[in-house]
């Protein structure tokens, strides 16, 4: 009680007053009498400046103490120990008023020990809070049960309250609730002093409480943003490692139910003339409604999530339903639940189905992609098909007509024939890489494999080459040892691999020129390179090698016949038996470009 010592002097004070007034006192003690109730007015004065300072003090001390914590509970703890602290109180108790439902909840209860109290001991007397909180005013009784106005409530009399003191929690100009102490022993315990000084602490005390709710607040909605983000992102991946409809529908759905606690739900997309609406999703899972029904037609003409109230009564449960969009229209979710839907569920929804609407709309372009494909690859097969017999014929007749069988030709009409010869072999090789790309692509190609020496498989091919290279007065060096282990391959895929290579070499390397074919053992493959000194391929090249149709722009490229596809069904064949592919060139210097194929026992 720090009013208590500059109190206590009072009777002593009143004591010597009287004294001086008595008329029969000698002058002398008189005049002592006057003089001990002035010195005793100035220890008063001095008292109550030093309480003044303690109290000022103690007040620094609580309020630097408060800021030290942004834990709503530990602040309201400290609050009240340091209110039991300064006012000396029995007990003290900290109210708050409830912002959503505007009701007083008990926040804190401590004992001057610094004990949080159990529930028995809540026994406040809730006049004098209320009082407090509808005037914003603090409230000080010395004795609770003589003050008119309070003796008369039950809580006094019920619980014998004596002192109390009660001060309201300001923050921003309302009270959001009070701090209350009191004794139920002792009256005169609390002055106006005190209450001043109560009321100076629960500004600070309020701010503190302010600034913990708002951060608590922060905290939450933070936390609950982290959370999304997280369940987002996880959406996102499982999403996007997707790229079949029927899968990403039932993972949109499942989310979609998983984020609104939605107990079923449906989805229905367009179909592809982009006007028929039809569900897509398992029909056990949800109850579908057809276009024609207000909660879809609504939904559709909103654009954004709409939620439909449930129908107890009729037995239709609450619905919240979103458009599936990208660029264009794509579908529709719902999602259903026995209770209303929150706004929260209709935010995680519109989050949910812009991701899902995305991923959709990639399925499908991939599936136009796949099916576009398919086409492409039946029409050139059935293509290659039907012109590979009418190619044999003309160059078979061609042969004859050129080796004389059917008269004598004269010279122009040999180089006429040559001319058609060497441009139905250009066909010929482009029907077969063709049909070839087709049968890759849909997976149709057969592989025969068998265990071969590549030795064996270079040098038929050196033979059926070498024509060519000695016309040209090129050197062919063979660096393929016979003792290679054997390769587990497709022989004529192989002989195919290092024609295409080979003559490669051949066409892009001038009169004169080197080529080499060295093969040697790496690890469980046996690697084979074709290497020339010629035209080389420039950096801006390099990336599209082994792309279909791409030839270099390079003039002396363009005069060799080809079409671009040599090296792509290459790549194919060899990665199809289970080796790599690669190669490297300076322009102006030459190429080389090797691969590798299994060897045998390995395999
Ligand atoms: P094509 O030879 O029919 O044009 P390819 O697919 O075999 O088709 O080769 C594609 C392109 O790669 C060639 O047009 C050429 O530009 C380049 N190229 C391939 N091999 C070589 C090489 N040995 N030297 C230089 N350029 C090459």
């Amino acid at each position: 009680m720090i009013t208590s010592k500059s109190n206590q002097l009072k009777p002593l004070h009143k004591l010597l007053r009287t004294l001086e007034r008595q008329t029969e006192l000698p002058a002398e003690t008189a005049r002592l009498a006057a003089q001990a109730a002035e010195s005793l007015a100035h220890i008063a004065t001095f008292l109550a400046e030093g309480e003044e300072q303690g109290r000022l003090a103690a007040l620094y001390r609580v309020s630097t103490m408060l800021g030290g914590s942004l834990n709503l509970d530990e602040v309201l703890n400290q609050v009240m120990d340091a209110v039991i602290e300064l006012t000396r109180a029995e007990r003290g108790f900290l109210v708050l008023i409830q912002p959503e439902s505007g009701d007083l909840v008990l926040r804190a209860a401590r004992n001057f020990v610094g004990e949080s109290l159990s529930e028995e001991n809540l026994q406040v007397s809730r006049t004098v809070i209320d009082t407090v909180i509808r005037t914003g005013e603090g409230v000080v009784t010395t004795n609770a049960q003589e003050d008119p106005r309070f003796a008369r409530q039950e809580s006094v009399i019920t619980f014998a309250l004596r002192s109390i003191l009660c001060a309201p929690l300001r923050s921003r100009g309302s009270v959001i609730g009070a701090v209350f102490v009191d004794n139920r022993v002792q009256t005169g315990l609390f002055a106006e002093a005190d209450l001043s000084m109560l009321n100076a602490f629960a500004a600070q005390a309020a701010v503190a409480i302010e600034n913990a709710r708002l951060y608590t607040q922060t905290d939450q909605t933070l936390a609950a943003r982290v959370d999304e983000l997280e369940t987002l992102s996880q959406i996102d991946r499982e999403l996007n490692r997707q790229l079949d409809l029927d899968h990403l529908v039932d993972i949109t759905l499942e989310w979609a139910k998983r984020g609104t606690q939605a107990t079923s739900g449906w989805i229905a997309l367009y179909e592809r003339d982009g006007t028929t609406l039809a569900r897509v999703s398992d029909p056990d899972r949800g109850t579908y409604l057809p276009p024609s029904e207000p909660v879809v037609a609504q939904t559709l003409v909103n654009g954004s999530p709409t939620a439909f109230p449930p129908e107890a009564e009729n037995g239709i449960p609450a619905r919240l339903a979103i458009p599936l969009q990208t660029a264009q229209p794509l579908g529709l979710l719902v999602v259903e639940s026995a209770h209303p839907f929150p706004e929260e569920a209709s935010k995680f929804l519109g989050r949910l189905a812009s991701r899902a609407s995305s991923a959709m709309e990639n399925a499908r372009l991939f599936q136009a992609v796949q099916d576009a494909n398919q086409t492409k690859s039946k029409f050139v097969s059935v293509v290659s098909h039907e012109l590979r017999l009418p190619m044999t014929s003309i160059k078979g007749y061609t042969d004859l007509l050129l080796q004389g069988m059917v008269g004598p030709i004269n010279d122009s009409q040999k180089s006429f024939l040559e001319v058609i010869r060497n441009n139905v072999e250009r066909m010929r090789v482009l029907v077969s890489d063709l049909s070839d790309i087709s049968r890759i692509e849909t997976g149709r190609l057969r592989l025969e494999y068998a265990a071969v020496p590549m030795f064996g498989l270079v040098e038929q091919v050196v033979k059926s080459l070498h024509p060519k290279i000695q016309e040209r007065e090129q050197t062919l060096q063979i660096e393929v040892p016979q003792d290679l282990p054997y390769c587990y391959v497709d022989p004529n895929r192989v002989i195919q691999v290092l024609t295409n290579l080979m003559s490669n070499a051949w066409k892009y390397t001038p009169n004169g020129g080197q080529i080499t074919v060295g093969a040697c053992v790496q690890d469980r493959y046996l690697y084979v390179e074709v290497k020339d000194n010629g035209l080389g391929i420039g950096a801006e090249d390099q990336p599209k090698i082994f792309s279909q149709f791409f030839r270099s722009e390079d003039e002396k490229v363009r005069e060799q016949t080809g079409w671009g596809l040599g090296l792509n069904v290459t790549k194919n064949l060899v990665e199809l038996m289970g080796g790599e592919i690669g190669f490297k060139s300076t322009l102006g210097a030459g190429s080389t470009f090797w691969f590798t194929v299994p060897i045998a026992e390995a395999a």
